[in-house]
């Protein structure tokens, strides 16, 4: 515990993420035993490559004046950009949006931290429905808040029943995130109403608005034809959280948005207090460059014939040796289940093997892995002998 500064920023900092961990733990592998050797399936880092055109985009932006280009926009983000995807929501959604519903922000993780300091206050409770993506927890008690754990069913569903229970009159939002982060299961719009219905009701019983907070920074990449529910046709009070740093390859680039739709109960308040809580935030503006960026790439689609061809070859491997996997419908990961109870240690025997599983712990959910194949096709094929290795030295040990 240090006297010299925050303990508790102390120990986010000193820690890191079990997911960067495992990252990190890769690279110094990698340069001891040769990249080729290490089967790291630990991070979300898109393994397909930025479309042509946003190549395209960052030249021609290149050639607009500097001053403009490098520039500060106006804090929820320059107008035109915003105007361009209202418009692109608009086509694909038969909404009626308008550049004033958007704030553009550094990906999905500032536009969740925004919406979440938006709508709470100190003490409110907010429904995560595990597993989820482990910085939300972070997200929620960085706002003096309560994360509050709903555990999904055996098919990786919100359990909307084990959900409502859990409401009190301190709640005031439930994160979605689908396609899920995790398991890779697409929430279909049945499941999403009956949520809305009990989120309907509860709001009604306490006096107070129950936010749905969409995260989606992989509403592009479902496979087989899945529809990605759009959630604010489904709930009003929704906040869409978005990013292209799945759907275009853009990590690094830190560029998404906050979606306040003008179908939500006083949505101008909360609009305001989007902006109120990215300035609180220090957050400024989104990156420039990017923005305009987005601006002329906001209908290029993703390419998801990569992911679908290595979640084919993961889940047909892995099924084939014994493993007992989850359907994914979406995103770019499969959720597997340990070999023992305990998934840290399952994952630290895969290591052994030289595969980089995350233990599904920080999800939320014991006795799984995450397995994140953006990886090459070709990780994915070399890698089936070292969980073949895996599987056989578990029934071994089942076996003395
Ligand atoms: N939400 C989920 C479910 C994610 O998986 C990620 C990143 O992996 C984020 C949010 C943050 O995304 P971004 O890079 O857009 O901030």
């Amino acid at each position: 515990m240090p006297a010299s500064c925050n303990d508790r920023m102390y120990s986010l900092g000193a820690s890191g993420s079990t997911i960067r961990q495992l990252f990190a733990y890769g690279q110094r592998r990698k340069a001891e035993i040769g990249a080729d050797n290490v089967f790291d399936f630990s991070i979300g880092n898109p393994n397909v490559p930025a479309p042509a055109q946003v190549r395209e985009a960052i030249l021609a932006a290149l050639d607009e004046p500097s001053v403009e280009l490098h520039g500060y926009t106006a804090g929820p983000g320059a107008a035109s950009t915003r105007a361009a995807i209202a418009a692109s929501l608009n086509r694909r959604f038969g909404t009626a949006y308008e550049a004033g519903n958007l704030y553009m922000t550094m990906g999905a993780a500032a536009a969740l931290d925004a919406s979440l300091n938006a709508v709470l206050d100190p003490g409110d409770e907010v429904i995560c429905i595990a597993p989820f993506f482990p910085e939300y927890q972070m997200w929620v008690e960085s706002a003096g808040c309560v994360c509050v754990r709903s555990l999904a069913d055996e098919r990786m569903m919100p359990d909307v029943d084990d959900i409502a229970a859990r409401i009190t009159p301190r709640t005031r939002a439930v994160i979605v995130n689908s396609p899920n982060n995790p398991t890779g299961a697409v929430y279909p719009a049945e499941v999403l109403a009956r949520l809305a219905d009990a989120l309907t009701a509860a709001s009604e019983r306490n006096g107070r608005t129950i936010y749905l907070i969409a995260d989606e920074p992989y509403r592009e990449i479902a496979y087989d034809g899945v529809t990605v529910p759009w959630v604010p046709a489904i709930y009003g009070p929704t906040l869409v959280c978005y990013s292209w740093s799945k759907s275009l390859s853009l990590p690094g680039e830190r560029i998404g948005y906050v979606l306040v739709p003008n179908t939500m109960p006083a949505w101008q308040e909360v609009y305001a207090a989007v902006c109120g809580a990215g300035r609180a935030l220090g957050y400024v503006c989104a990156p420039s460059l990017m923005q305009h960026v987005v601006e002329r790439c906001v209908d290029v689609p993703s390419d998801v014939a990569a992911y679908a061809r290595n979640r084919e070859a993961l889940l047909g491997g892995l099924r084939g040796i014994g493993y007992d996997c989850v359907e994914p419908q979406g995103a770019f990961y499969l959720w597997v289940r340990a070999l023992e109870p305990d998934a840290k240690a399952f994952s630290d025997r895969a290591r052994g093997h030289e595969l980089l599983l995350v233990p599904s712990d920080d999800f939320g959910m014991p006795g799984y892995v995450r397995v994140s194949y953006c990886v090459s096709h070709e990780t994915i094929v070399r890698s089936l002998p070292a969980f073949r290795a895996l599987w056989d030295e578990y029934r071994a040990g089942d076996a003395r």
